[in-house]
Protein backbone atom coordinates (compact mmCIF):
# COMPACT_ATOMS: atom_id res chain seq x y z
CA UNK A 1 0.00 0.00 0.00
CA UNK A 2 2.59 2.55 0.66
CA UNK A 3 4.71 1.63 -2.56
CA UNK A 4 1.53 3.05 -4.66
CA UNK A 5 2.83 6.93 -2.70
CA UNK A 6 4.00 9.32 -4.90
CA UNK A 7 7.25 11.28 -3.38
CA UNK A 8 6.16 14.46 -2.22
CA UNK A 9 6.16 16.89 -4.89
CA UNK A 10 9.15 19.00 -3.21
CA UNK A 11 11.08 16.08 -3.52
CA UNK A 12 11.40 16.79 -7.30
CA UNK A 13 12.38 20.08 -7.12
CA UNK A 14 15.45 19.82 -5.56
CA UNK A 15 18.78 18.65 -6.67
CA UNK A 16 18.88 14.76 -5.52
CA UNK A 17 22.37 12.96 -5.46
CA UNK A 18 22.56 9.83 -6.61
CA UNK A 19 23.78 7.25 -4.18
CA UNK A 20 23.78 3.26 -4.66
CA UNK A 21 21.22 3.08 -1.79
CA UNK A 22 17.47 2.33 -2.51
CA UNK A 23 15.82 3.04 1.05
CA UNK A 24 16.96 6.88 1.57
CA UNK A 25 16.63 9.89 -1.12
CA UNK A 26 19.94 12.11 -0.99
CA UNK A 27 19.14 15.46 -1.85
CA UNK A 28 21.58 18.77 -1.70
CA UNK A 29 19.79 21.40 0.18
CA UNK A 30 21.80 23.60 1.23
CA UNK A 31 25.86 24.40 0.95
CA UNK A 32 27.06 21.32 2.20
CA UNK A 33 23.79 20.13 3.33
CA UNK A 34 22.53 16.40 2.17
CA UNK A 35 18.80 15.83 3.07
CA UNK A 36 18.61 11.98 3.82
CA UNK A 37 15.01 11.01 3.18
CA UNK A 38 12.93 7.73 4.21
CA UNK A 39 10.33 8.64 2.32
CA UNK A 40 9.60 4.45 1.81
CA UNK A 41 7.74 4.44 5.92
CA UNK A 42 4.97 6.60 6.68
CA UNK A 43 7.04 8.37 9.33
CA UNK A 44 9.13 10.26 5.80
CA UNK A 45 12.02 10.93 8.10
CA UNK A 46 14.65 12.67 7.27
CA UNK A 47 18.27 13.30 8.52
CA UNK A 48 20.96 15.42 7.78
CA UNK A 49 24.72 15.69 6.63
CA UNK A 50 26.16 19.11 7.43
CA UNK A 51 29.74 19.11 5.81
CA UNK A 52 32.45 21.16 7.14
CA UNK A 53 36.36 20.98 6.43
CA UNK A 54 37.41 18.73 8.93
CA UNK A 55 34.25 16.96 10.19
CA UNK A 56 30.86 16.56 9.37
CA UNK A 57 27.54 15.95 11.58
CA UNK A 58 25.45 13.61 11.05
CA UNK A 59 21.98 15.24 12.69
CA UNK A 60 19.64 12.54 13.55
CA UNK A 61 20.48 8.77 12.25
CA UNK A 62 16.41 7.70 11.20
CA UNK A 63 14.96 4.55 11.36
CA UNK A 64 17.81 1.85 11.54
CA UNK A 65 15.73 0.33 8.79
CA UNK A 66 18.71 0.05 6.44
CA UNK A 67 22.38 1.25 7.33
CA UNK A 68 22.54 5.34 7.29
CA UNK A 69 26.29 4.78 7.41
CA UNK A 70 26.52 2.99 3.93
CA UNK A 71 25.06 6.03 2.35
CA UNK A 72 26.82 8.71 4.24
CA UNK A 73 30.02 6.85 3.42
CA UNK A 74 28.89 7.56 -0.21
CA UNK A 75 28.74 11.42 0.74
CA UNK A 76 31.98 12.10 2.51
CA UNK A 77 35.03 10.56 3.63
CA UNK A 78 35.57 13.23 6.44
CA UNK A 79 35.01 11.72 9.94
CA UNK A 80 31.56 11.52 10.72
CA UNK A 81 30.20 13.17 14.70
CA UNK A 82 26.17 12.01 15.59
CA UNK A 83 24.13 14.16 17.14
CA UNK A 84 20.10 13.88 17.34
CA UNK A 85 17.74 16.53 17.58
CA UNK A 86 15.61 14.22 20.34
CA UNK A 87 15.89 10.92 21.04
CA UNK A 88 12.25 9.61 19.80
CA UNK A 89 13.51 6.25 18.00
CA UNK A 90 12.47 7.50 14.56
CA UNK A 91 15.86 9.99 14.52
CA UNK A 92 18.18 7.45 16.66
CA UNK A 93 18.01 4.54 14.59
CA UNK A 94 21.35 4.70 13.18
CA UNK A 95 23.55 5.72 16.16
CA UNK A 96 24.89 2.74 17.02
CA UNK A 97 26.60 2.63 13.97
CA UNK A 98 28.66 5.75 14.84
CA UNK A 99 31.45 5.74 17.42
CA UNK A 100 31.07 9.60 18.16
CA UNK A 101 27.60 10.69 19.35
CA UNK A 102 27.15 13.91 20.91
CA UNK A 103 23.82 14.10 23.37
CA UNK A 104 22.05 16.21 25.83
CA UNK A 105 23.14 15.12 29.82
CA UNK A 106 19.75 13.88 30.78
CA UNK A 107 18.24 10.43 32.49
CA UNK A 108 15.76 10.55 29.47
CA UNK A 109 18.32 10.52 27.03
CA UNK A 110 20.94 7.74 28.79
CA UNK A 111 17.71 5.33 28.90
CA UNK A 112 16.96 5.70 25.09
CA UNK A 113 20.69 5.25 24.63
CA UNK A 114 20.99 2.21 27.03
CA UNK A 115 17.92 0.84 26.15
CA UNK A 116 17.38 1.10 22.82
CA UNK A 117 13.37 0.41 21.68
CA UNK A 118 12.67 -3.73 21.29
CA UNK A 119 10.75 -5.00 18.44
CA UNK A 120 7.28 -4.87 20.17
CA UNK A 121 7.23 -0.95 20.45
CA UNK A 122 8.64 -0.29 16.83
CA UNK A 123 6.71 -2.96 14.58
CA UNK A 124 3.89 -1.27 13.53
CA UNK A 125 6.80 0.74 11.18
CA UNK A 126 7.35 -2.42 9.58
CA UNK A 127 3.65 -3.64 8.37
CA UNK A 128 2.22 -3.40 5.15
CA UNK A 129 0.19 -0.16 5.27
CA UNK A 130 3.52 1.55 6.61
CA UNK A 131 6.47 0.64 4.49
CA UNK A 132 7.26 -0.13 1.08
CA UNK A 133 9.61 -3.24 1.44
CA UNK A 134 10.48 -3.22 -1.83
CA UNK A 135 13.05 -0.47 -1.41
CA UNK A 136 14.69 -2.32 1.77
CA UNK A 137 17.88 -4.31 0.83
CA UNK A 138 17.34 -6.28 3.76
CA UNK A 139 13.92 -6.64 4.96
CA UNK A 140 13.87 -8.35 8.54
CA UNK A 141 10.74 -7.18 9.77
CA UNK A 142 10.45 -9.92 12.15
CA UNK A 143 14.05 -8.86 13.70
CA UNK A 144 13.37 -4.87 13.35
CA UNK A 145 14.02 -3.07 16.61
CA UNK A 146 16.28 0.30 17.57
CA UNK A 147 20.05 -0.79 18.67
CA UNK A 148 21.24 0.77 22.02
CA UNK A 149 24.03 3.02 21.57
CA UNK A 150 27.01 4.50 23.45
CA UNK A 151 27.14 8.85 24.22
CA UNK A 152 30.97 9.90 23.75
CA UNK A 153 30.28 12.99 25.20
CA UNK A 154 27.54 15.65 26.21
CA UNK A 155 26.50 19.44 24.74
CA UNK A 156 23.70 21.85 26.31
CA UNK A 157 22.06 24.56 25.26
CA UNK A 158 24.34 27.31 24.09
CA UNK A 159 27.17 24.64 22.89
CA UNK A 160 28.92 25.56 19.48
CA UNK A 161 30.14 22.87 17.53
CA UNK A 162 33.55 23.39 15.15
CA UNK A 163 33.25 20.83 12.17
CA UNK A 164 35.62 23.04 10.92
CA UNK A 165 34.94 26.26 8.56
CA UNK A 166 31.77 26.15 10.11
CA UNK A 167 30.21 26.30 13.52
CA UNK A 168 26.82 24.92 15.00
CA UNK A 169 25.02 26.08 17.42
CA UNK A 170 23.05 23.78 19.78
CA UNK A 171 19.61 25.34 20.90
CA UNK A 172 17.71 23.22 23.47
CA UNK A 173 14.16 23.61 22.73
CA UNK A 174 12.29 20.89 25.62
CA UNK A 175 8.42 20.73 24.89
CA UNK A 176 8.00 17.35 22.20
CA UNK A 177 10.80 16.05 24.11
CA UNK A 178 12.59 16.93 27.57
CA UNK A 179 16.11 16.86 25.31
CA UNK A 180 14.96 18.35 21.89
CA UNK A 181 17.19 20.55 20.37
CA UNK A 182 17.25 22.93 16.88
CA UNK A 183 20.82 23.38 15.53
CA UNK A 184 22.21 26.98 14.32
CA UNK A 185 24.24 27.76 11.02
CA UNK A 186 24.62 31.11 11.87
CA UNK A 187 27.15 32.20 8.72
CA UNK A 188 24.47 30.43 6.58
CA UNK A 189 21.07 31.22 8.01
CA UNK A 190 20.42 27.83 8.39
CA UNK A 191 18.21 25.86 10.96
CA UNK A 192 17.61 22.44 11.89
CA UNK A 193 14.34 21.87 14.03
CA UNK A 194 13.76 18.30 14.39
CA UNK A 195 10.22 17.19 15.35
CA UNK A 196 9.94 20.92 17.10
CA UNK A 197 8.56 22.26 13.58
CA UNK A 198 7.81 20.26 10.24
CA UNK A 199 5.47 21.16 7.97
CA UNK A 200 2.27 17.94 8.82
CA UNK A 201 1.28 17.21 11.78
CA UNK A 202 3.05 17.95 14.66
CA UNK A 203 2.92 15.32 17.48
CA UNK A 204 2.56 16.83 20.96
CA UNK A 205 1.24 13.58 21.92
CA UNK A 206 3.82 11.51 24.53
CA UNK A 207 3.90 11.34 27.85
CA UNK A 208 7.76 13.54 27.73
CA UNK A 209 5.43 15.99 25.96
CA UNK A 210 5.04 19.41 27.33
CA UNK A 211 2.93 21.66 26.16
CA UNK A 212 3.65 25.40 27.82
CA UNK A 213 7.80 24.12 27.70
CA UNK A 214 6.92 23.54 23.83
CA UNK A 215 5.74 27.16 23.63
CA UNK A 216 8.70 28.65 25.26
CA UNK A 217 10.57 26.91 22.81
CA UNK A 218 9.10 27.69 19.46
CA UNK A 219 8.69 31.48 20.89
CA UNK A 220 12.66 31.34 21.13
CA UNK A 221 12.81 29.88 17.37
CA UNK A 222 9.98 32.29 15.71
CA UNK A 223 12.66 35.57 17.27
CA UNK A 224 15.14 33.58 14.73
CA UNK A 225 13.47 33.78 11.86
CA UNK A 226 14.30 37.49 10.34
CA UNK A 227 17.73 35.72 10.16
CA UNK A 228 17.36 32.61 8.57
CA UNK A 229 17.49 31.69 4.46
CA UNK A 230 15.97 28.15 5.18
CA UNK A 231 14.39 26.02 7.52
CA UNK A 232 15.34 21.80 7.45
CA UNK A 233 12.47 20.10 9.64
CA UNK A 234 12.94 16.05 10.59
CA UNK A 235 9.96 15.10 9.03
CA UNK A 236 8.43 14.54 5.39
CA UNK A 237 9.76 17.68 3.52
CA UNK A 238 13.36 18.92 3.92
CA UNK A 239 13.26 22.56 3.35
CA UNK A 240 10.74 25.12 4.86
CA UNK A 241 10.47 28.78 4.58
CA UNK A 242 11.76 30.88 8.10
CA UNK A 243 8.30 32.57 7.56
CA UNK A 244 7.03 29.21 9.06
CA UNK A 245 8.21 29.91 12.46
CA UNK A 246 6.62 33.24 12.81
CA UNK A 247 3.41 31.00 11.67
CA UNK A 248 4.30 28.54 14.09
CA UNK A 249 4.00 30.72 17.37
CA UNK A 250 1.25 32.45 16.05
CA UNK A 251 -1.05 29.07 15.66
CA UNK A 252 0.00 27.34 18.98
CA UNK A 253 -0.86 30.43 20.74
CA UNK A 254 -4.39 30.17 19.00
CA UNK A 255 -4.47 26.53 20.43
CA UNK A 256 -3.39 27.22 23.43
CA UNK A 257 -5.66 30.34 24.38
CA UNK A 258 -8.66 27.90 22.92
CA UNK A 259 -9.39 30.64 19.80
CA UNK A 260 -8.65 27.63 17.50
CA UNK A 261 -11.03 25.13 17.54
CA UNK A 262 -9.53 21.24 16.56
CA UNK A 263 -11.01 19.33 13.65
CA UNK A 264 -14.08 17.30 15.19
CA UNK A 265 -13.57 13.27 14.80
CA UNK A 266 -15.14 12.82 11.23
CA UNK A 267 -13.24 15.66 9.51
CA UNK A 268 -9.89 13.75 10.96
CA UNK A 269 -10.49 9.96 10.55
CA UNK A 270 -6.82 8.80 11.16
CA UNK A 271 -7.05 10.83 14.47
CA UNK A 272 -6.27 8.75 17.96
CA UNK A 273 -9.39 9.21 20.25
CA UNK A 274 -6.93 10.59 23.10
CA UNK A 275 -6.17 13.89 20.26
CA UNK A 276 -7.23 16.40 18.66
CA UNK A 277 -6.04 17.62 15.44
CA UNK A 278 -5.79 21.74 14.84
CA UNK A 279 -4.98 22.62 10.95
CA UNK A 280 -3.39 25.48 9.95
CA UNK A 281 -2.25 25.99 6.43
CA UNK A 282 1.11 24.82 5.85
CA UNK A 283 1.03 22.48 9.66
CA UNK A 284 -0.96 20.98 11.72
CA UNK A 285 -0.87 20.30 15.60
CA UNK A 286 -1.97 17.02 16.57
CA UNK A 287 -2.13 17.00 20.63
CA UNK A 288 -3.01 14.73 23.24
CA UNK A 289 -6.69 15.91 25.18
CA UNK A 290 -5.19 16.04 28.43
CA UNK A 291 -1.90 17.91 27.99
CA UNK A 292 -4.26 20.26 26.11
CA UNK A 293 -6.78 21.50 28.66
CA UNK A 294 -4.03 22.19 31.97
CA UNK A 295 -3.07 24.88 29.65
CA UNK A 296 -6.33 27.40 30.80
CA UNK A 297 -8.48 27.44 33.58
CA UNK A 298 -10.33 24.35 33.67
CA UNK A 299 -14.79 24.52 33.79
CA UNK A 300 -15.71 22.34 36.88
CA UNK A 301 -16.87 19.22 34.81
CA UNK A 302 -12.84 18.68 33.50
CA UNK A 303 -11.46 19.79 37.00
CA UNK A 304 -13.51 17.27 39.17
CA UNK A 305 -12.59 14.64 36.51
CA UNK A 306 -9.20 15.12 36.99
CA UNK A 307 -9.08 15.79 40.37
CA UNK A 308 -10.84 12.55 41.42
CA UNK A 309 -9.08 11.11 38.78
CA UNK A 310 -6.43 10.49 41.39
CA UNK A 311 -7.96 11.85 44.66
CA UNK A 312 -5.56 11.83 48.33
CA UNK A 313 -6.57 11.64 51.69
CA UNK A 314 -8.79 14.38 52.80
CA UNK A 315 -9.14 15.82 49.39
CA UNK A 316 -12.71 14.70 48.72
CA UNK A 317 -13.98 17.62 46.76
CA UNK A 318 -16.93 19.41 48.77
CA UNK A 319 -19.90 20.87 46.86
CA UNK A 320 -21.54 23.69 48.11
CA UNK A 321 -25.59 23.90 48.47
CA UNK A 322 -27.18 26.85 45.80
CA UNK A 323 -29.05 27.32 48.70
CA UNK A 324 -26.57 28.81 50.68
CA UNK A 325 -25.18 30.88 47.52
CA UNK A 326 -28.63 32.68 46.95
CA UNK A 327 -27.69 35.69 49.43
CA UNK A 328 -24.84 36.79 46.90
CA UNK A 329 -24.45 38.12 43.30
CA UNK A 330 -22.19 35.74 41.77
CA UNK A 331 -21.73 34.89 38.38
CA UNK A 332 -23.16 31.76 36.90
CA UNK A 333 -19.53 29.83 35.97
CA UNK A 334 -18.75 30.44 39.46
CA UNK A 335 -21.84 29.15 41.18
CA UNK A 336 -22.25 26.07 38.68
CA UNK A 337 -18.47 25.54 39.80
CA UNK A 338 -19.21 25.96 43.68
CA UNK A 339 -22.37 23.93 43.51
CA UNK A 340 -21.37 20.93 41.10
CA UNK A 341 -17.63 20.39 41.86
CA UNK A 342 -16.64 22.82 44.73
CA UNK A 343 -12.98 22.68 46.26
CA UNK A 344 -11.09 19.92 47.99
CA UNK A 345 -11.12 19.90 51.78
CA UNK A 346 -7.32 20.19 51.81
CA UNK A 347 -4.65 20.60 49.09
CA UNK A 348 -0.94 21.78 48.80
CA UNK A 349 0.57 24.58 50.10
CA UNK A 350 -1.62 23.78 53.28
CA UNK A 351 -4.69 24.78 52.25
CA UNK A 352 -7.68 24.02 53.05
CA UNK A 353 -11.33 24.91 52.16
CA UNK A 354 -14.91 24.91 53.55
CA UNK A 355 -17.81 25.51 53.30
CA UNK A 356 -18.03 26.22 57.16
CA UNK A 357 -21.28 25.71 59.50
CA UNK A 358 -22.28 28.06 62.16
CA UNK A 359 -23.43 26.50 65.30
CA UNK A 360 -26.73 25.38 64.51
CA UNK A 361 -25.15 23.28 61.65
CA UNK A 362 -25.82 25.61 58.74
CA UNK A 363 -23.43 26.77 56.14
CA UNK A 364 -22.06 29.50 56.73
CA UNK A 365 -20.33 31.79 53.58
CA UNK A 366 -20.59 35.10 54.67
CA UNK A 367 -16.81 35.58 55.87
CA UNK A 368 -17.79 38.17 58.68
CA UNK A 369 -19.81 35.71 60.57
CA UNK A 370 -16.70 33.47 60.71
CA UNK A 371 -14.21 36.21 61.29
CA UNK A 372 -16.32 38.61 63.04
CA UNK A 373 -13.73 41.08 63.64
CA UNK A 374 -13.50 41.88 59.48
CA UNK A 375 -15.45 44.97 58.81
CA UNK A 376 -16.47 44.06 55.26
CA UNK A 377 -19.79 44.78 52.91
CA UNK A 378 -21.62 41.02 54.14
CA UNK A 379 -22.30 40.58 50.97
CA UNK A 380 -19.15 41.13 49.13
CA UNK A 381 -16.61 38.03 49.83
CA UNK A 382 -17.46 34.34 50.13
CA UNK A 383 -16.10 32.37 52.53
CA UNK A 384 -13.48 29.54 50.19
CA UNK A 385 -11.22 28.33 52.74
CA UNK A 386 -7.99 29.34 54.73
CA UNK A 387 -4.05 28.94 54.13
CA UNK A 388 -1.52 27.30 56.43
CA UNK A 389 -0.86 30.63 58.41
CA UNK A 390 -5.15 31.00 59.19
CA UNK A 391 -6.09 33.39 56.95
CA UNK A 392 -9.25 33.41 55.20
CA UNK A 393 -9.35 32.70 51.52
CA UNK A 394 -12.35 34.42 49.95
CA UNK A 395 -14.08 35.05 46.54
CA UNK A 396 -14.66 38.84 45.94
CA UNK A 397 -18.21 39.40 44.26
CA UNK A 398 -17.42 43.03 44.01
CA UNK A 399 -14.14 42.26 41.50
CA UNK A 400 -15.76 39.33 39.39
CA UNK A 401 -15.37 36.99 41.72
CA UNK A 402 -11.55 36.86 41.52
CA UNK A 403 -9.75 35.36 44.74
CA UNK A 404 -8.05 36.88 47.64
CA UNK A 405 -6.59 35.83 50.72
CA UNK A 406 -7.56 38.24 54.19
CA UNK A 407 -3.93 39.22 55.35
CA UNK A 408 -5.07 38.95 59.35
CA UNK A 409 -1.87 40.78 60.40
CA UNK A 410 -2.54 43.13 58.40
CA UNK A 411 -6.63 44.48 59.00
CA UNK A 412 -7.69 40.90 57.07
CA UNK A 413 -6.31 43.45 53.83
CA UNK A 414 -7.28 41.54 50.90
CA UNK A 415 -4.11 40.23 48.97
CA UNK A 416 -4.52 38.47 45.01
CA UNK A 417 -4.63 34.93 44.78
CA UNK A 418 -6.16 33.89 41.38
CA UNK A 419 -8.56 35.69 38.88
CA UNK A 420 -10.91 32.95 39.33
CA UNK A 421 -12.75 30.18 41.27
CA UNK A 422 -11.54 27.68 38.23
CA UNK A 423 -8.07 29.26 38.08
CA UNK A 424 -7.51 28.57 41.68
CA UNK A 425 -9.03 24.95 41.40
CA UNK A 426 -6.32 24.30 38.12
CA UNK A 427 -3.39 25.53 40.45
CA UNK A 428 -4.76 23.14 42.76
CA UNK A 429 -4.33 20.62 40.10
CA UNK A 430 -0.92 21.46 38.69
CA UNK A 431 0.81 21.98 42.01
CA UNK A 432 -0.21 18.45 43.63
CA UNK A 433 0.79 16.66 40.25
CA UNK A 434 4.31 19.08 40.79
CA UNK A 435 4.04 17.30 44.31
CA UNK A 436 3.39 13.38 42.80
CA UNK A 437 6.42 14.22 40.09
CA UNK A 438 8.89 15.15 42.29
CA UNK A 439 7.79 12.17 44.32
CA UNK A 440 8.01 9.76 41.70
CA UNK A 441 10.79 11.11 39.87
CA UNK A 442 13.28 12.06 42.98
CA UNK A 443 12.25 9.61 45.91
CA UNK A 444 9.96 9.58 48.77
CA UNK A 445 11.81 12.90 50.78
CA UNK A 446 11.48 14.93 47.55
CA UNK A 447 9.01 17.38 49.65
CA UNK A 448 10.47 17.09 52.84
CA UNK A 449 14.23 18.09 51.35
CA UNK A 450 12.65 20.25 49.17
CA UNK A 451 14.16 18.04 46.45
CA UNK A 452 13.36 18.55 43.09
CA UNK A 453 14.96 20.39 39.24
CA UNK A 454 15.15 23.28 38.18
CA UNK A 455 13.16 21.92 34.76
CA UNK A 456 10.62 20.42 37.24
CA UNK A 457 10.67 23.75 38.85
CA UNK A 458 10.11 26.04 35.52
CA UNK A 459 7.31 23.51 34.14
CA UNK A 460 5.59 24.35 37.36
CA UNK A 461 6.01 27.80 36.91
CA UNK A 462 5.23 27.87 32.98
CA UNK A 463 2.00 25.77 33.54
CA UNK A 464 0.84 27.70 36.06
CA UNK A 465 1.25 30.64 34.42
CA UNK A 466 0.28 29.68 31.42
CA UNK A 467 -3.60 29.25 33.29
CA UNK A 468 -3.30 32.33 35.07
CA UNK A 469 -0.32 34.79 34.30
CA UNK A 470 -1.76 37.35 37.01
CA UNK A 471 -1.23 35.28 39.93
CA UNK A 472 2.40 34.94 39.75
CA UNK A 473 2.74 38.92 39.62
CA UNK A 474 5.12 39.66 42.66
CA UNK A 475 3.95 39.79 46.08
CA UNK A 476 0.78 37.66 45.13
CA UNK A 477 0.07 34.31 47.28
CA UNK A 478 1.43 32.01 44.35
CA UNK A 479 4.51 34.12 43.93
CA UNK A 480 5.42 33.94 47.71
CA UNK A 481 4.53 29.71 47.40
CA UNK A 482 7.15 29.53 44.64
CA UNK A 483 10.09 31.34 46.12
CA UNK A 484 9.50 29.69 49.73
CA UNK A 485 10.26 26.44 47.55
CA UNK A 486 13.53 27.50 46.52
CA UNK A 487 14.57 29.41 49.78
CA UNK A 488 13.83 25.80 51.24
CA UNK A 489 15.59 23.81 48.50
CA UNK A 490 18.61 26.39 49.24
CA UNK A 491 18.23 25.82 52.50
CA UNK A 492 18.26 21.47 52.61
CA UNK A 493 21.12 22.10 50.03
CA UNK A 494 22.92 24.08 52.47
CA UNK A 495 22.33 21.90 55.41
CA UNK A 496 22.93 18.73 53.35
CA UNK A 497 26.63 20.11 52.56
CA UNK A 498 25.77 19.88 48.82
CA UNK A 499 26.59 23.72 48.25
ZN1 LIG B 1 9.72 12.98 17.92
ZN1 LIG C 1 9.97 12.24 14.68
Amino acid sequence: MWCDQELRAQFTRLNEVLTSQSWFKVYEVGSGVYAIAEPYNFQEIISYLIIGSEKALLFDTGMGLSSIASVVKELTRLPIIVLNSHTHYDHIGGNFEFDEVLAMNMDYTQNRADNGMPHTVVQHEVTTEAICLDHLPVADTAGYHINPFTISSHIQDGSQIDIGGRNLKVIAVPGHTPDAIALLDEVNGYLWTGDTFYEAPIWLFDPETNLAVYQQSIKKLGKLAGQLTSVFPAHNTPVASPKRLTELVIAFDQVITGKKEPLNSEESDHVSDDALLFEFEHFSFMIRKDLLIMKNPLNYTTFKKNWEANIGDREELIPTPLEAMKEFEIREHTRQFLAESGLPRSASPFLSFGPYFDKNGVIELAVDEVYPRLDADPKRYILLGSDGAGNPIVLDTFEKDAIFWLDHEDSFSPQPMNSSIEALATFLLIYRSFIQRILSENGGDAVIDANFTDLQFGELKLELTNVDAQALDEETFWYDQLEGLLVNREFYRKENGSG
